[in-house]
């Protein structure tokens, strides 16, 4: 694998290790965010529990590599943390990294309209497939190979759903949009 394919995969290696190892997976994540409102004082104490909770995360780097990828944490916002980092200090290293994060969300954005474009691919030829099928000479019968058509282009076209989802959601729109 080329530098280049290295980076064009490495959103999604990064996804798949939070997916996997996510210590907050089982927490209400409200505790990783300051409620409106709420006291400062009241925060700082949570604030303090959600960072040594990510201390202590396998999939802490990949998730805080996401976080910068994805935008999150302002500078002068003290309301959230993510990948062992509250909010101000996701934007210090953002702007630290901010040329390498620049060519990380270029290569993001083009694996993404790869998966788009071969994900549709599949899912045109899956629909439009005919039924006629035989294995080890034997016709398989029409209503199973639908089926199986069927379950297949479910999947795909969920795929498509979830990736279009996410770049809306990293563009700012909500999920319906
Ligand atoms: S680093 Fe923190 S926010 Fe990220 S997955 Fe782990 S526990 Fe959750």
């Amino acid at each position: 694998m080329t530098s280049t394919q290295a980076r064009h995969t490495r959103r999604a290696v990064l996804q798949a290790a939070v997916d996997a190892n996510a210590r907050c997976h089982d927490v209400d994540l409200d505790l990783f965010f300051r409620g409106d409102g709420e006291q400062h004082t009241t925060w700082q104490a949570r604030r303090t529990v959600a960072l040594s909770f990510c201390a202590g995360c396998p999939a802490r780097a990949a998730c805080e590599e996401l976080a910068l990828r994805d935008g999150d944490g302002r500078a002068d916002r003290d309301d959230m943390v993510r990948g062992g980092r509250t909010g101000p200090g996701l934007a210090a290293a953002r702007a630290a990294q901010a040329e390498r994060l620049a060519l990380a969300a270029d290569a993001d954005r083009d694996t993404e309209g790869r998966q788009l474009d071969q994900l549709t691919v599949e899912l045109r030829a899956t629909a439009t497939a005919d039924t006629d099928r035989t294995v080890q000479g034997r016709r398989v019968p029409p209503a199973q190979v639908q089926a199986q058509q069927n379950l297949r282009v479910r999947t795909l076209a969920a795929q498509i759903r979830q990736i279009r989802t996410a770049r809306r959601a990293r563009n700012g729109w909500e999920v319906a949009a």
